[in-house]
């Protein structure tokens, strides 16, 4: 075995989609610091489930839209974890369906605080920490996008959809700059997941019918989404840089 291990920060990993990951990278071999915006207790559990496998991992409670939240996260990951060599961008909100007519301004605050400004400043403070221009050892990163980016989501949540755009333009653009620095940055775009989500849009009802529009004839599960973002990650995609995979059953 090598030297110490990889150390991976994950947004959003009280349940979900970044729950699947902390676990997959957990059998892996990571520590990890796993944050929440609210359910401390869902975050607690799983750290507790995942230390049980010897890892070392710590919850930290942040909302990523909001900068001193994630500056102090990232200071408490350096003070009581150490040295950061992975950064998973998956905290990520829909809003109730609506046409673009029907939506305000503090709705699309909210949507591009959390998916757009939290990914930006995750991005930058683990740049700050990785980059070899910055001292670091180099790392990876992997941002959460969507097949909405593509497929705008029309009459459901064209906010939504053009947020996730952006992440598909700063996960090429980002991952351009700092090859050269030692840090690989790519992208997941998943289809229709079976997770919670679904049910702050209000949609929840309708998965079983879009289940059936799906060439796959079915949702995917959190953990299908994991393994992508655990390759990724891994030097086994030690070649693939700004690219964004569509984990999407063929949506
Ligand atoms: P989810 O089940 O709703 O979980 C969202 C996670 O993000 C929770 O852990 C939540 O923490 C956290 N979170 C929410 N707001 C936050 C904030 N402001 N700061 C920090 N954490 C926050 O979502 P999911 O379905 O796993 O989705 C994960 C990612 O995949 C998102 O970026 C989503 O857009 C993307 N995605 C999902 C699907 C899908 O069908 N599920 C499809 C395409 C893309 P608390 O519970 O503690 O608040």
């Amino acid at each position: 075995m090598g030297g110490p291990a990889p150390l991976t920060l994950i947004t959003g990993a009280s349940r979900g989609i970044g729950a699947a990951t902390a676990r997959l990278l957990a059998q892996r071999g990571h520590d990890l610091a796993l944050n929440y915006a609210r359910d401390s207790q869902a975050a607690d559990s799983l750290a507790g489930e995942l230390r049980a496998l010897g890892r070392r991992v710590l919850c930290v409670q942040a909302d990523v839209a909001d900068e001193a939240q994630v500056l102090s996260m990232f200071a408490r990951v350096d003070v009581e974890l150490g040295r950061l060599d992975g950064l998973v961008n998956n905290a990520g909100i829909v809003a109730p369906a609506a046409r673009l007519d029907e939506m305000d301004m503090a709705r699309w605050q909210h949507v591009f605080g959390v998916n757009v400004m939290g990914t930006l400043l995750c991005c930058r403070e683990a740049t700050r920490r990785m980059s070899t221009r910055h001292g670091g050892t180099g790392g990876a990163i992997v941002n959460l996008s969507s097949r909405a980016a593509q497929l705008g989501s029309p009459g459901v949540y064209v906010d939504y959809a053009a947020s996730k755009g952006a992440i598909d333009s700063l996960t090429v653009g980002l991952a351009r700059e700092l090859i050269g620095e030692g840090i690989r940055v790519n992208g997941v775009r998943p289809g229709i997941i079976d997770t919670e989500i679904h049910a702050d849009s209000g949609t929840a009802d309708l998965l079983a019918g879009a289940a059936m529009q799906i060439p796959i004839q079915r949702l995917g599960h959190a953990v299908e989404v994991a393994e992508a973002i655990a390759w990724l990650l891994s030097d086994a995609a030690s070649y693939t840089v700004g690219a964004v995979l569509d984990v999407s059953g063929g949506r």
